[in-house]
């Protein structure tokens, strides 16, 4: 099996039990669940890699804005899963070519757009890190 770091973000937050529901039905196990009001300074930091973008700064007001989940998800292949049951980045475009997704149902607009997924074995690993820092590495 292989470990994915999701997060509910603070505009889906309200949906968070039914999210959570879907994503055992698609065969997750959820290994850790943490609920948290990033800092700015924190939210500045899980998106470092997108310092400097014209999007930054509303991103980091956006993620700092109200409580997420954060979730250890795990099943085989459990990053691609994730990444494709959440669906496209942007919301609106989600919502003509995915409709299903979970963006496309929970989102808000190109920014707000309800979920994370890590986008490989080792920014998993990193975010699991981020907000599980004491979790032991198997
Ligand atoms: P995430 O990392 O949250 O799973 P992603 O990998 O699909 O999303 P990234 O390109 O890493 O997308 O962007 C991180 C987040 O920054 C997006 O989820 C979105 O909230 C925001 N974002 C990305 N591109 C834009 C943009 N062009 N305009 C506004 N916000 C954006």
């Amino acid at each position: 099996v292989e470990r994915s770091l999701a997060i509910i973000k603070p505009d889906a937050i309200h949906k968070s039990e039914e999210i959570e529901d879907i994503i055992l039905r698609s065969g997750f196990a959820v290994l850790q669940k943490r609920r948290v009001h990033l800092t700015p300074e924190q939210a500045s930091d899980f998106y470092a890699e997108h310092y400097g973008k014209l999007f930054f700064p509303s991103l980091v007001a956006y993620m700092s804005s109200g409580p997420i989940i954060a979730l250890v998800i795990a099943k085989d292949s459990a990053i691609a899963h994730w990444r494709e049951l959440i669906g496209p980045t942007n919301t609106i475009k989600a919502r003509q070519t995915h409709p299903d997704c979970l963006r496309a149902v929970y989102g808000t607009d190109d920014q707000r757009n309800a979920l994370h997924g890590s986008d490989s074995f080792s920014s998993a690993e990193r975010e699991i890190r981020f907000f599980f820092p004491d979790s032991v590495v198997e």
